[in-house]
This record gives C-alpha cells, sequence and structure tokens, in this order.
C-alpha cells in the first residue's frame, strides 16, 4: 500500500492522517517536538498545578470541517458551549452587560429585536456588512465597515480582531466573508459557540493519535525535517538529522509545518512572512467562578483583555493582534488584565496565581498583502503536498482552516 508521510502533528497534519487512515492508506506522522498539537494543545503548569491550555480557542458549530474531525475521531462530546447561539459581553469600563443572540434559521430576524442586537445600534447599521461579499482581495476591514461607531466597537472589531488575530484596519475582509457565510449567515445552529471542555489535547490531539494508533500508523517524535532530497520533480527522501527515511515511487509527502519551516525545506515557495501575537493569560482562583447565564465565555470591550474564559477555578483571557501587549513583562501584563477579570466577576484586586503565555507568532498577519503569499495544497513537487492554516483554504488561520487544509491535502493525495 503506496504510504503518505505527513511531517508536522498540529492540526492540520492530524487532520490529513485521520482522512487518510480511514480511507485505508498507510500514514507515517513525522513530528519535530516530543508532543502532538502544535499551536493547540494542553499541558501541566506546575505553577498553577493544574493543565492549561497553550491559548484559549473558541469554535463555532457551524465551522463543519472541524466537527467533521472530531465526528472521525468520536471526540464530538468533547465540546461544550451554550445549547443557543448566544454571545455575552460587558464594556469594562461602565458595567454594561448585554448578549447578541441570533436566531434559528437563516433570515436574521434577531437584527429586528433590539434586545437581541448590539446595543445603541439600529437595524440599517448591519447593512454594512454586506459590502464584505463584494469587497475586493485589497480591501481591509475597515474598508467594508467604517472604523467608528457602537457597531463598529463592539461587534465588528471584536469580531475582526477575534477571527483574523490582525487589526480591523489591516486585516483582510475577503476572511471574514467566508466566516460569516459560514456562520452567522446559517442562523443560530451554526454559531453556536463551543470551547473543549477538558481542555485543547483532550478534545482535538489524544483521540486523533488513538485512533491513529488502532488504524497501524506510524507516529514519530522527536523528527525534524531538515531537507527533502528530490530526483527531477519528485522527492525521494526526507533527512531529519541523523536519520533519513526514503519516499519510494507512488508514495506522497504532506508538509503540514509552519510557513517559515515550509519554506526553508522547499526553496521556491511564496509563504507569508509576517506574524501577528496572541497573549493568555490564566488565573488560578481561590474558588470555582461562573459567568453569567452559565455561558464559558465572555467578551470583554474597553479594557486590555478581549476575551475571558472560565473554566472551575481557572479564569483565563485572550488578547489577539497583541505585538505591543507582548512586548511588556509578563507581571504588567497580569496586572492589566487581571483588572478586567474581577470586573466581570466581581472579584477582589489582588492578584492571584497566575501564568502568562506569549505565543509571538500566533498566526500569519492576515492581511491582503500576506493572504496573497498563501500557497495552494500543490507546491511544485510532483508527490509533496502542503497543510496548514496558512495554506490557501479561504479561511482565517483558525482550527477551522488547519483542519480544512489537512482535509484538503488528504484529498489531494488520494487523487480526488
Ligand atoms: C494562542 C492562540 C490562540 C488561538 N485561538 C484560536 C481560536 O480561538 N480559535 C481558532 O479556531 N484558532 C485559534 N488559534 C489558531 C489555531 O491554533 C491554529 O490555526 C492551528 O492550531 C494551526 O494548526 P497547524 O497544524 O496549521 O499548525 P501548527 O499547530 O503550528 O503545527 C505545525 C507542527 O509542525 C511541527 N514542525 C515544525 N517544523 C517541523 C519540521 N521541520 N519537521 C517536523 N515537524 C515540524 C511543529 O512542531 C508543529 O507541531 C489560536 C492560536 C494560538 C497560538
Amino acid at each position: 500500500m503506496s504510504r503518505t508521510h505527513i511531517v508536522g502533528a498540529g492540526l492540520a497534519g492530524l487532520a490529513a492522517a485521520v482522512s487518510l487512515v480511514r480511507a485505508g492508506r498507510a500514514v507515517t506522522l513525522h513530528e519535530a517536538g516530543g508532543r502532538a498539537g502544535g499551536r493547540c494543545r494542553s499541558y501541566l503548569d506546575a505553577r498553577l498545578d493544574c493543565l492549561i491550555d497553550n491559548g484559549n480557542h473558541l469554535l463555532l458549530s457551524g465551522n463543519r470541517s472541524a466537527m467533521r474531525y472530531l465526528a472521525d475521531i468520536e471526540a464530538v462530546d468533547a465540546l461544550v458551549g451554550p445549547a443557543s447561539a448566544c454571545f455575552p459581553f460587558l464594556d469594562v469600563r461602565t458595567g454594561r452587560r448585554w448578549s447578541l443572540r441570533p436566531n434559528a434559521g437563516r433570515l436574521p430576524w434577531w437584527l429586528l429585536r433590539s434586545e437581541r442586537r448590539v446595543p445603541g445600534t439600529r437595524v440599517r447599521n448591519y447593512l454594512s456588512g454586506l459590502r464584505f461579499a463584494v469587497a475586493g482581495p485589497d480591501r481591509t476591514v475597515t474598508d467594508c465597515v467604517g472604523d467608528r461607531g457602537v457597531l463598529f466597537e463592539r461587534f465588528w472589531e471584536p469580531l475582526a480582531v477575534a477571527a483574523l488575530n490582525t487589526p480591523a484596519e489591516s486585516g483582510a475582509s475577503c476572511l471574514l466573508w467566508p466566516v460569516l457565510r459560514e456562520t452567522f449567515a446559517r442562523g443560530a445552529a451554526a454559531c453556536r459557540p463551543r470551547i473543549a471542555r477538558f481542555g485543547l489535547s483532550h478534545a482535538f490531539v489524544d483521540p486523533a493519535l488513538e485512533l491513529l494508533g488502532r488504524r497501524g500508523a506510524a507516529v514519530r517524535f522527536g523528527r525534524r525535517l531538515r531537507r527533502i532530497a528530490c530526483a527531477g520533480p519528485s522527492a525521494t527522501r526526507l533527512h531529519f538529522g541523523s536519520e533519513s527515511v526514503a519516499v519510494r515511487e507512488g508514495e506522497s509527502v504532506i508538509l503540514a509545518v509552519p510557513p517559515a519551516a515550509a519554506a526553508a525545506l522547499v526553496p521556491s515557495l511564496t509563504v507569508p512572512r509576517e506574524s501577528n501575537a496572541i497573549v493568555n493569560a490564566h488565573f488560578r482562583l481561590s474558588e470555582p467562578a461562573r459567568l453569567p447565564a452559565d455561558t464559558p465565555f465572555l467578551g470583554l470591550i474597553g479594557g486590555t483583555a478581549q476575551w475571558l474564559f472560565v473554566r472551575g477555578d481557572v479564569a483565563s483571557i485572550t488578547v489577539s493582534a497583541a505585538g505591543a501587549l507582548a512586548a511588556e513583562p509578563a507581571e504588567t501584563i497580569a496586572g492589566k488584565t487581571w483588572n478586567d477579570v474581577a470586573t466581570a466577576l466581581d472579584l477582589g484586586r489582588d492578584l492571584p496565581p497566575y501564568r502568562v503565555v506569549k505565543e509571538r507568532r500566533a498566526t500569519f498577519a492576515q492581511t491582503p498583502g500576506e493572504v496573497r503569499r498563501r500557497p495552494k495544497t500543490r507546491c511544485g513537487l510532483a508527490n509533496v503536498y502542503l497543510a496548514g492554516d496558512w495554506i490557501d483554504t479561504g479561511l482565517p488561520a483558525t482550527i477551522e482552516g488547519a483542519i480544512r487544509s489537512g482535509h484538503m491535502a488528504a484529498r489531494a493525495v488520494a487523487g480526488e
């Protein structure tokens, strides 16, 4: 049986591997690190004495590739979230709270109801969102919806920064439109928020590794691909430092590594070069906390933190497009963001034990210029395919984009 060598065990590599083994194909997964999951993983934090995720990850029920992947690895129940589509927000400056509550069905009548939409907005304000559908590839989010007003501050900006990890004034509008089309435009069933019940590895990684083991795939850790040897247009050998592996006639390679690593391995490749940071801070509370209405997260407007997630006695915040914040010391970040957490949960100002995680290259900078540099699945070598959240999936660099890129690469390998 012809084997596929998958390099990189992040979600793109895992999704490709799962797809191929389910189709009865032989797979070897080579990962540079000591564990799988890449940018989407959990680990035991010694200072907090509990399991934390490297970053809080939010999905929507309309993320169809992610949901298919979870079904494939039998982990659909590993995500939790409210039964309805509900997005609670708090303005930390004023204490005002509200929830966005899209309705069932495609006709968005929730926008007609003032208690379901953003307070202080009118129905006609939302029409600006239609400009995303017709905007050209050079347009930014603010080119489409402007850069001021209540709807911008309370909806478009938080949505754009969360989805694109890029400020709204430079974020590519062409990546936000598919998000709107695949989730909000399909009604409540497609935009129910979802988070990992017991952590990212429990949901996305461990069940995938178990399935791969059951289906006979070989998973090799500590294998950093350093060079691809070629004969003519095809890869013939993968060099991992002291070891190397032959790529035989009929075998394929999927490179599911970050863009800089792929460009070093395939020098002719054009890839996005700029990246943006995401900062997370995790606080161990003295007792379990709950957010109003029992939603697991809260959008924060007007503070430093943008999203708050609460799981038992751990409160975690996320700041996307966080280049400036990431340059500050961890204790400054913890102090600033704890103010927002304490306001949201009505807690005292004394800082509890915390862990600040700075992912400086969390995703590529999703500007129109960098989006143009995304390559397709094929990379110019006959038997080498690309996967990763930075591939041209048409989607932002998210779990959904990473998994879809893995599925695309698996289909290309299978000749579909
Ligand atoms: C802090 C943070 C918060 C995020 N929040 C969200 C969110 O809320 N919602 C959402 O949908 N997405 C979110 N994302 C994005 C999401 O995590 C990524 O899009 C996704 O995990 C990318 O997966 P990937 O497989 O493309 O890349 P990676 O996870 O980077 O995987 C690449 C793998 O390749 C390995 N590798 C690299 N070089 C080599 C080599 N030479 N040889 C062998 N292996 C190699 C790496 O070790 C890694 O395991 C967030 C990301 C971060 C960092």
